[in-house]
């Protein structure tokens, strides 16, 4: 194989107490998962399907380390959203919810950072959310912890804290689509592949970040994650 130019590097994260890495595929992002975030994002929580997004690989940054990440250009409010994230390890179409478990690699926390500004325009005129949501460096996740090696997330804190003073705290078995649900869902549209990503939306008190502000968001049983707004 000889490509015409370098192809693009392969975006991976820590596996925790392991040297080997997780390749990132694809990162789909669950939209408005918890009832109380549907409705301060002025909408109303209901059992409607899910629906997703996407960001692309580059948009994960390792942050299995304290991590710093740009703010970033064209916005003036940039926002927190944590997330559990959930690692595909073994592909699929039409996945059954009884055994969705089976396709998950492994859980980390993550971070959802978006440019709300540009999102809440978008949404407003129609268009597609992809300036707000899909940019480089915009999913710092922490180390990877193997489903072998964790009970599945089913009930635990989700957390995230500005500069020590909290912002958001909730639990995941308020997701209102569950981890399983969301997979067999998702792939009804999409082959899942080894690889893929999926952000399963974040609780509320979504808010703006500042240059300098440090970010510690945290999923019970998986660790915490630092992240530094550059200034
Ligand atoms: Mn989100």
């Amino acid at each position: 194989m000889k490509y015409a130019i370098s192809p693009a590097e392969v975006t991976s994260l820590a596996v925790a107490g392991s040297e080997e890495r997780f390749p990132v595929n694809r990162i789909f992002c669950v939209g408005r998962n918890y009832a109380a975030h549907a409705r301060e994002m002025g909408k109303d929580p209901d059992r409607d399907p899910p629906f997703f997004f996407m960001k692309p690989s580059d948009a994960a940054v390792d942050a299995s380390q304290p991590v710093t990440i740009p703010y970033p250009s064209q916005t003036t409010n940039f926002h927190h959203e944590i997330e559990l994230v959930v690692a595909i390890g073994k592909g699929g179409s039409n996945i059954p919810v009884d055994s969705a478990e089976e396709h998950v690699w492994g859980y980390a926390v993550g971070l959802d950072m978006t440019r709300r500004d540009l999102q809440l325009e978008a949404r407003d005129k129609g268009r597609p959310w992809e300036f707000g949501k899909s940019f480089a460096l915009s999913a710092p996740i922490g180390a990877l912890h193997r489903a072998a090696d964790v009970s599945s997330p089913t009930k635990a804190a989700i957390a995230l804290t500005v500069n020590g003073e909290a912002r958001q705290s909730s639990d995941v078995e308020k997701l209102i689509w569950s981890v399983s649900e969301c997979i067999a869902h998702l792939s009804q549209y999409e082959v899942l592949k080894p690889g893929d990503l999926i952000m399963t939306g974040t609780p509320e008190g979504v808010n703006a970040v500042r240059r300098g502000d440090v970010m510690r968001g945290s999923v019970q049983g998986l660790g915490e994650i630092f992240v530094t707004v550059a200034a």
